[in-house]
This record gives structure tokens, C-alpha cells and sequence, in this order.
């Protein structure tokens, strides 16, 4: 019966939950209301009694056999007469590292996936390719061909999304696993637990010991000068043990400001995958498949045409905001029993139309080149012909095409009266020189980065 118990444990917990807590369990005996179980640890055997208690007594009522609480023998692993079926070998170090700690009185060790942050629910374009590709490699688990993963990049351009789904995906081809995935803060606020509790052995071993680590903003940790040593510690012996780790950031390693030298560069030693803002393209691709996905909840549900096209091209910013707004936009619809009209669609969205728009002017766009190229503004601006001058001027011709919906007119006059022709021909320029320059294309996606944060 246990072995049926399982199944049903494992929907009902989440693979992951299931392979760290009651895997390692062994149903021994049914008596006196007592659901008798072997536990590895004591700790395994309090953390289970205080989470899953009640779904297994549930289960095991379900399957005929009624109890009314659970009753733990400690034993370590291997000192077992017969090895459990479902509790394979590759558990084994789960649980003896698990054999010291004592009563940790945390939430879950891990954080909780979300459902929707799926391979088939990510939207791939050229802006996400790399990283994309990467998260998928990952996912599989072959044998590690870089470590770490860092996925860097804005917010809300899906860095979480892709590592709950390499989790996903992971633990679906590795049943028998242990993927930890968690925020940097969560990190910490497990370590300075440990630290308080003097646990932090336990602390060490538990992270030590899973086959795929996720941390999640890691630049949270910056500064924060402890957090970063056990970080360190943590990830050089997962990495010397040849397991995978994925991290993720706002930006690349190098620019994390406070995180120790030694830690840029160990993070720096993998792939490095940047999630660049998004494109008009990918923006619409989101927006359609969200449609997609909306559909089903509201059935019957008209669009009209341009709609997506307009969302895609006022909100520039932040993929979290465009569902925000369709999801809005749906959810007003049905509630009115109206087809979704552009004009609609203006009404119901002013308020996040106005803050995309307000998010970049021209003259911030200059303001910002000049000082990044360390140049002076009127310069930019001014007639000058130098390259050190027009190149900068040209790509802030670019961002304001880019990242403004001024026309190219329009952007001309704010550059002290030039015609739509110069500017047309500085956007085409830049463009084509971002193709092959990959420095230029990094210093665009910064300076996109910059004016949209
Ligand atoms: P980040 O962690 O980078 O701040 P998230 O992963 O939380 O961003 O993404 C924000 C929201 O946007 C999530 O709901 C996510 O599903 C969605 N999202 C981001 N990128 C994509 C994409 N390429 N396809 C589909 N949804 C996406
Ligand atoms: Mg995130």
C-alpha cells in the first residue's frame, strides 16, 4: 500500500517535494492508530510530520487503512535490513547528510514552482535565444557542460520563468534527483537561521548535497558579506562535485556592485546568458500566445484586430506588465460582454499606456548617451562631425526610434532640427553595425537597460 500511497503523494506534494521528504520514508507497520514509518533522520522524520502529516494519513485513509498520526524510527540509512523499492541508491547521500540536522523551523527548504513557468508557456525570439537554449540544455541533465548557467537580465523578462521551467523539465527526466531551487534571499535568511541555530553544518550539507542548484537574483546578496561567503563555499563544492548550478541576476556578474572579486569570477566561469529587452516581435509573439491561453478562460471572447499590434508597440517594457495589461483587458471585457476594441483597450489601459509612455523621453535618451560616452550634451546634439560625437548621436538617434513612438520627424527636430532622412539613415546605420559589433550591441542593451529601469 505504500508504494500506491506514493503515487498519489507525489501529484499531490510536487515531484520535489515528494523525492527530498517522503521518498526516503519506509511504511513499516499499521497499528493502534499509528502510521509506522523508518526515517533516515530525525530531522527528515519532524520536517515530514510537520508538512506532509496530514496528506499521508489523508492517502492512507483513502486506500482503506486509517490512521491517526505518524510515528517515526529513526534509522539511519544503510543499517536497513532491505532497502525500500522506491528509495533508490542516489538518495543515500540526501539522507546521511540529512542525518545530523536537528528541528530547522523554516517554511520549505525550497521555494514553490509555478505552474505556468513552463518550456511550452516561454515565447522564444532573438532577444531570449541564447539563454532559451541554454535553460533547455540545462533541463535535460546530460553530463554538465557549463557551470554555471548565469542568466542575467531586466526584470520582468522572464529569468524566473526559465529556471522554474529548467527545474521542471529536470526533475520530470531525473525523478530520482534533488533539485533545490530558492531566491538569494531565502539563501540568506536560511543561513543566518542556521547561524542562530547553530545548525550551520546541517545548513552546509543540505546544499551540498542536491544535484542542481538554483539561485534566484543573486545580486540580493550583494554586500551582504557572510551570505556571500557560504555562497561561495556552497558553490565551489557543488561545482567540484561536478553538479549543476544555475543563477540568476540583473545583470552580468562583473557589474554586480558589492559581490567579492572572487565571486564574480567564479560565476563568471560558465555561460554567461543575457536576456535582452525585448523586440516589437517578441512582444507580439508573447501577447499571441497569452491570447491563446486566455481563450480558454474566456470563452467566446472576440479581439479585434490591431489590438495586440498596439499593446506590443506602447508597452516596451516589461513582459510582466503586457500580461498585466491583456490579462486586465480580458478579465474588463468579459465583465462588460464586449468585444475587445482598440478604443476599449485605450480606456481600460490608461493608466499603464501613460507610465510606458512617460518611462523614456528623447532627452533622457541624450542625456543618458552623452554620459555614457562622456560626451557633452550640446555636443550630441550639435553639429559636430567627429566619430567620437556622431557615432553616439547616432545610436541615440536609434533608442529614441527604439524606445519612443516619436516619429522620425519629430526625433529630427529634437536633434537640433536635422531632417527624417539623417535620422533614418543613423538608425540604419547603427542597426547594421550592431549586427556584426557585438561591443555596440552591448552597450545599446545597457543603455536600453538603463532608460528602462
Ligand atoms: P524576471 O524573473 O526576469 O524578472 P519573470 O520570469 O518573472 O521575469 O517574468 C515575468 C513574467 O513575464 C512572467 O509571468 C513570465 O511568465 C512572463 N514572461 C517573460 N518572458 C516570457 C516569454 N519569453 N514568454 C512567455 N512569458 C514570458
Ligand atoms: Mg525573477
Amino acid at each position: 500500500i505504500w508504494g500506491q500511497a506514493c503515487g498519489q503523494l507525489e501529484q499531490e506534494v510536487g515531484a520535489n517535494n515528494y523525492n527530498l521528504w517522503i521518498k526516503p520514508l519506509r511504511l513499516v507497520d499499521l497499528k493502534d492508530g499509528n502510521a509506522e514509518f523508518a526515517a533516515p533522520t530525525r530531522f527528515l522524520s519532524d520536517w515530514v510530520n510537520r508538512h506532509f502529516a496530514q496528506a499521508i494519513l489523508a492517502e492512507l485513509d483513502r486506500l482503506g487503512h486509517r490512521a491517526e498520526r505518524l510515528r517515526f524510527h529513526v534509522r539511519p540509512v544503510g543499517s536497513s535490513d532491505a532497502a525500500a523499492p522506491r528509495q533508490p541508491r542516489s538518495d543515500r547521500s540526501a539522507d546521511t547528510a540529512a542525518a545530523s540536522l536537528q528541528v530547522e523551523r523554516s517554511a520549505d527548504l525550497g521555494a514553490p514552482l509555478d505552474p505556468r513557468f513552463t518550456f511550452e508557456n516561454f515565447v522564444v525570439g532573438k532577444p531570449n535565444e541564447l539563454a532559451h537554449a541554454a535553460a533547455r540544455r540545462v533541463g535535460e541533465g546530460g553530463p554538465v557542460s557549463f557551470n554555471p548557467l548565469f542568466l542575467y537580465g531586466g526584470v520582468g523578462l522572464g529569468k524566473t520563468h526559465l529556471m522554474h521551467a529548467i527545474a521542471r523539465e529536470y526533475i520530470d527526466r531525473h525523478p530520482d534527483h534533488r533539485v533545490l531551487y530558492l531566491s538569494a534571499e531565502q539563501f540568506m535568511y536560511r543561513f543566518v537561521q542556521a547561524l542562530k541555530e547553530k545548525t550551520v553544518m546541517d545548513f552546509k550539507e543540505m546544499f551540498r548535497t542536491v544535484n542542481l542548484l538554483m539561485v534566484d537574483d543573486v545580486h540580493f546578496i550583494a554586500g551582504k558579506n557572510s551570505t556571500q561567503e557560504e555562497f561561495f563555499h556552497t558553490f565551489n563544492a557543488l561545482v567540484d562535485q561536478g553538479k549543476q548550478i544555475v543563477i540568476s541576476a540583473d545583470r552580468a556578474p562583473g557589474e554586480i556592485k558589492g559581490l567579492e572579486e572572487r565571486i564574480k569570477s567564479r560565476l563568471s566561469c560558465g555561460l554567461l546568458a543575457d536576456l535582452h529587452p525585448t523586440t516589437y516581435e517578441l512582444r507580439l509573439g508573447i501577447l499571441q500566445a497569452k491570447t491563446e491561453a486566455f481563450r480558454s478562460q474566456y470563452p467566446g471572447l472576440e479581439i479585434a484586430p490591431g489590438v495586440l499590434e498596439f499593446l506590443a508597440h506602447r508597452i516596451t517594457s516589461n513582459v510582466r506588465v503586457l500580461e498585466g495589461a491583456l490579462q486586465r483587458l480580458f478579465a474588463f471585457a468579459s465583465l462588460i460582454g464586449r468585444e475587445i476594441t482598440l478604443d476599449m483597450t485605450q480606456e481600460c489601459l490608461t493608466d499603464i499606456l501613460r507610465a510606458s509612455d512617460r518611462r523614456v523621453s528623447i532627452e533622457e535618451i541624450q542625456r543618458k548617451v552623452a554620459e555614457h560616452y562622456n560626451i557633452r550634451l550640446a555636443d550630441l546634439i550639435g553639429p559636430k562631425r567627429v566619430r567620437t560625437v556622431a557615432r553616439p548621436r547616432q545610436i541615440a538617434m536609434y533608442l529614441s526610434k527604439q524606445l519612443t513612438n516619436r516619429s522620425l520627424p519629430e526625433i529630427g527636430r529634437r536633434f537640433g532640427g536635422r531632417d527624417h532622412t539623417t535620422i533614418m539613415h543613423g538608425v540604419k546605420k547603427i542597426e547594421e553595425l550592431a549586427g556584426s559589433d557585438e561591443g555596440l550591441s552591448e552597450d545599446i542593451d545597457l543603455l536600453k537597460r538603463l532608460l528602462e529601469a
